[in-house]
Order: structure tokens, then C-alpha cells, then sequence
């Protein structure tokens, strides 16, 4: 199998050119071309003899664009390919604060929370670093944007999988994609989500990876927890808040709890006492998101006006929150749920 060009720093890539004898300046020239996902029969500048010694041994592109789906407020879906014919998802939605990817770091996922169509068929494989830097720079491209004049400003890692899951490759990943001769997007712009593998997470605060942490919370009494999010057995509402506050303490970084709201679940005075005492004491934010209902799944979403009135009964407590926009909903907006369509034969 040839090797992934994308997976290699700069420097590697140079130390191997020079043990082939090639001369380190190509090596440059060759990242510039593959930050711009462009394969080696297009690499303009290169002699045509290094372009096939290379291409033999080596390929760029990682995931190439199968199905693109456009919302009426300028989201867009990609359903990509990857090499091996599996396939993941990824959503640009347009921020006041940048332009944003969301990315898959797995294809499937083995967490098994209930709510999420993403795990309903488990885990196939995860992503190599490669195949999720390839994620970004396709998206780049076809949105116009070239590695020093970047489409994509922020990167948020709640695709599909469980980042922490496929840990050394996520770190990878990390590494690549934020590093200076590369696209460039700083770790301090990138936000990454675990349902919470606690054990992972402490030995993520060592890397000096600056990223916004942000926790699936999705209730915060362990017996509901339980009863949506399997982790929730390995690991209590209290041991990911002390996790959490940690993080907060160790990186200086607000930490955000996700809460998807489930109707007459997770949405009643109980759970509101439980949020407030969890979040008491460290830098932390609530990011409520109404369901995005999944077949299977007898769970309910609650209607805007009922995710108004649990924001404010938190903001009241003193808790800060804020509800999600939602985006692409006409798309299938939420992880999973394009992919589960293809998988279910149904391609609209
Ligand atoms: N595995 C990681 C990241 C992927 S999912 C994690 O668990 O955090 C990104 C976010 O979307 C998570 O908070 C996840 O719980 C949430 N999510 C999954 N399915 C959802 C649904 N049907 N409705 C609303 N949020 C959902």
C-alpha cells in the first residue's frame, strides 16, 4: 500500500527526499502543493520523472468530495469517500467568528450513546492523521481557499467518532494541521469533543495542545447519564467535572459542556439543581442543544421555545449558557445522520 504523503511533517518529508537523493528544497515545494490538495500529476514545478517516482510510492489525497449538500443558510455537508471506500462526514457552517469545519475522526463510533446515529452501526476503522488533515484541505479547496489564504478558519472535532478514542492519530492530526508551514490553524481556533474518556484526557493536558475542550454532558445525574451514554458507567458526573476543571485549571481554557435537550429527560428542576452543582467553582460553559431526533430512538427534541425556557431558568441559577443555533437542519444537519442515510440505501 502506498504511504500517506499528508501524514508526514515537513521535516520528514525532507529527510526522506534527501535519503532518495532529492533535494530538500522540493521538499517545500511539495508541501505547498499538498496543503493545497493537489495530487502529484499536478504538481506544476516538479520534474515530471520526481512527480512519478514519487506518486509510486506516495499518495496526497485522503477523501475526495461523493455527495456535497448546500443549506439555505450557506451550510454545507460533504459526504466524503475515503480510500478504502468508507465513508464520513463533514460540515462547513459560516460563524460570525470564522468559518468553521467539523470533522469526523472515526468512521462509526464504538461509544454507543443513544441519541447519536453516528454509533448505530459501531465502529469500523479509525481515521489515520492523514485522512483527517485530508478532510480539511478538501473542504478548503472546494470552498475557494488555498493553505496561506484559508477558507477555513476553525475546526471543530464533533463529526463522527470519538476523538479520543483514535487518541495518537487525533494528536497527530493536531499537530499537523496547526503547525506553521502547514494550514496553519491554531489549536487556540480548534475545538475538540469527548464524550469523556477521562483516562485520555489527562494524559491530553500533557501534550500542549491548547484546543477548547468540550464535554458531551447530556445530563448531569449519573443514573440518567447511564441510561443515554455508556461512558457514564466507566466514569461519574462528579469524576468528569473534577476532569473538566482540571483542564480548565491546567490550560486556562473555559471548558464547555454539551446538553442535548431530551424532553421530559433531561429537562426538569432536578437536572438544573445538578447542572448548577457541577459547574460551581471553575471556568466552564453550558452549550444546550435541542435533539436532533434519530430514527430508532424513542428520545424527543423539545421545540425552540422550550430550549428558551431551560436557558433561562439556568441563567437565572447562574449558570453560563446558551443555546445552540441549529444549522443545516434541512440537511441533515446533526453527526451520523447523512452517512446512516447512504448506508440505508436512501440517497435523497
Ligand atoms: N464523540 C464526541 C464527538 C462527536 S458528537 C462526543 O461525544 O463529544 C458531537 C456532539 O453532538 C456531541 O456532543 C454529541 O453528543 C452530540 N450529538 C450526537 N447526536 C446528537 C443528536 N441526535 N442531537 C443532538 N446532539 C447530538
Amino acid at each position: 500500500m502506498k504511504k500517506e504523503l499528508l501524514h508526514l511533517f515537513p521535516d520528514e518529508l525532507k529527510q526522506i527526499l534527501t535519503e532518495r537523493g532529492i533535494p530538500g528544497y522540493r521538499a517545500e515545494q511539495i508541501t505547498q502543493f499538498a496543503y493545497a490538495y493537489v495530487p502529484f500529476e499536478e504538481m506544476s514545478n516538479l520534474p515530471k520523472d520526481l512527480r512519478l517516482k514519487l506518486s509510486e510510492e506516495f499518495t496526497v489525497r485522503t477523501a475526495e468530495a461523493e455527495a456535497t449538500l448546500v443549506s439555505k443558510d450557506g451550510t454545507v455537508k460533504y459526504l466524503t469517500a475515503l480510500p478504502d471506500g468508507n465513508r464520513v462526514e463533514c460540515v462547513f457552517m459560516r460563524h460570525d467568528y470564522g468559518d468553521t469545519l467539523c470533522l469526523s475522526t472515526q468512521v462509526g463510533c464504538r461509544m454507543g450513546c443513544k441519541f447519536c446515529a453516528s454509533g448505530q452501526y459501531g465502529l469500523v476503522r479509525n481515521l489515520s492523521a492523514a485522512e483527517m488533515l485530508g478532510e480539511v484541505l478538501l473542504v478548503n479547496s472546494l470552498q475557494g481557499g488555498t493553505p496561506k489564504k484559508r477558507a477555513i478558519t476553525n475546526l471543530v472535532l464533533m463529526g463522527c467518532g470519538e476523538p479520543f478514542d483514535n487518541y495518537d492519530n487525533t494528536v497527530r492530526f493536531l499537530r499537523l494541521v496547526s503547525q506553521k508551514e502547514g494550514i496553519n490553524i491554531s489549536c487556540r481556533n480548534i475545538s475538540l469533543s469527548t464524550c469523556g474518556l477521562l483516562d485520555r484526557l489527562e494524559q491530553f493536558i500533557n501534550e500542549g495542545l491548547p484546543v477548547t475542550l468540550a464535554i458531551s454532558l447530556h445530563a448531569a445525574i449519573d443514573a440518567k447519564r447511564k441510561e443515554v451514554m455508556p461512558i457514564a458507567n466507566k466514569y461519574t458526573v462528579q469524576q468528569t467535572a473534577e476532569a473538566a476543571k482540571h483542564y480548565a485549571n491546567a490550560t486556562g481554557r473555559r471548558v464547555i459542556f454539551e446538553y442535548a435537550l431530551m424532553h421530559g429527560f433531561n429537562d426538569t428542576e432536578e437536572d438544573i439543581s445538578a447542572i448548577k452543582k457541577l459547574t460551581l467553582g471553575f471556568s466552564c460553559h453550558v452549550n444546550l442543544i435541542p435533539l436532533n431526533e434519530v430514527k430508532e430512538s424513542s428520545l424527543k427534541g423539545v421545540t425552540r421555545a422550550q430550549a428558551q425556557e431551560f436557558l433561562q431558568k439556568l441563567t437565572k441559577r447562574g449558570v453560563s449558557a446558551t443555546l445552540r443555533r441549529t444549522t443545516g437542519a434541512d440537511i441533515s444537519g446533526s453527526c451520523g445522520q447523512l452517512r446512516q442515510k447512504y448506508m440505508d440505501g436512501d440517497k435523497k
